[in-house]
C-alpha cells in the first residue's frame, strides 16, 4: 500500500533537479508494490507523454509489453530497426502488434552509415560503435524529449543488472525498471497468465535475440556477442562505467 504522505510527485520541470535521495525515495516507495502497480503509479507520478517505451521485440519483451498495454494502451512504443533484425523478430514484432494493438514508431539509423557498418562489419571489430549508430543515434533525439525510461530488465539476467534498483539517474533521463526484482519462474508465470507467444527463434535455442551478426543460440544472453566480453548494447549506459574498450 502506497504511503502518500511520504510520496513525492516529481513534476517535468523539476526532473532535472531530482537529487540522489529523491531517487532513493521513490525506490522506497515502488519497491513494495507489485510490477503492475509500479506500472500503474509511475504514470501518475510522471507526465505521461514524458515517458518512454522502447522494444527490441526479443524473447523478453512481451511480458512487459502487455503490462503497459493495461496501464496505457495507445502509448507509443519506439521500435529501433538496426537494419540487422531476424526476419523471426519482424514477424513476432507484428504478431505482437497485432494482439495487443501497440501504436509503433520506428527508428532508424542514418542511411549512409549504417552502410558503412555494414560494408565494414563493424560488429566484428567496432561493436560499440556499430551500437552507437544504429541504436543509440536513432533514439537520442526521442529520448532528448522524455523524463523516464520504461525497460524490461530484470537482475537475474546479468551481473550488470544484478546492481539495477527500480529507478536511477542516468544523465538527463531517469531509468525505471519495474521487472528489476522478479524471478524467472514469476516472468514465466505472466507469459503462461497472459497466454503470450514465445519469440518465434526462442523454440530454437535462442535464450536472447538482438541483431543477426551478434546472435547465437545459447542459454539466458549466454548468445549475445557470444565469444566476447561486451554483453549489453550501449542503450542501458550505466553499464560501460568503468569497461575496458575491450569489454564494450
Ligand atoms: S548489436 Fe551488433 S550488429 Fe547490432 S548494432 Fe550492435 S554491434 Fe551492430
Amino acid at each position: 500500500m502506497l504511503n502518500t504522505a511520504t510520496a513525492i510527485k516529481p513534476r517535468p520541470s523539476a526532473i532535472e533537479t531530482l537529487s540522489s535521495s529523491d531517487i532513493e525515495k521513490l525506490n522506497e516507495i515502488f519497491e513494495p508494490l507489485s510490477v503492475e502497480e509500479r506500472l500503474r503509479l509511475v504514470f501518475q507520478y510522471f507526465e505521461p507523454t514524458k515517458i518512454l517505451m522502447t522494444s527490441s521485440f526479443g524473447t523478453k519483451s512481451a511480458v512487459i509489453l502487455k503490462l503497459l498495454t493495461e496501464v496505457r494502451p495507445q502509448h507509443t512504443v519506439y521500435f529501433i530497426d538496426t537494419t540487422y533484425h531476424f526476419q523471426e523478430t519482424l514477424d513476432y514484432k507484428d504478431q505482437l502488434t497485432q494482439l495487443l494493438g501497440l501504436n509503433i514508431e520506428t527508428l532508424s539509423p542514418k542511411k549512409n552509415e549504417n552502410k558503412l557498418t555494414k560494408d565494414e562489419m563493424w560488429w566484428q571489430e567496432h561493436p560499440k560503435m556499430c551500437c552507437a549508430i544504429n541504436k543509440i543515434a536513432p533514439l537520442e533525439p526521442v529520448k532528448a524529449k522524455h523524463q523516464l525510461w520504461i525497460s524490461g530488465l530484470m537482475s537475474y539476467q546479468t551481473k550488470f543488472r544484478s546492481h539495477l534498483r527500480i529507478f536511477e539517474k542516468q544523465g538527463d533521463i531517469i531509468k525505471f525498471h519495474p521487472l528489476i526484482d522478479i524471478t524467472d519462474e514469476t516472468f514465466q508465470n505472466y507469459f503462461d497468465e497472459f497466454e503470450l507467444p514465445r519469440h518465434p527463434l526462442e523454440g530454437q535455442g535462442y535464450g536472447s535475440v538482438g541483431c543477426i551478426p551478434c546472435t547465437s543460440k545459447g542459454v539466458g544472453r549466454e548468445g549475445r556477442w557470444k565469444g566476447r566480453q561486451k554483453k549489453e548494447c550501449g542503450l542501458h549506459p550505466g553499464y560501460f562505467i568503468n569497461k575496458t574498450e575491450a569489454e564494450v
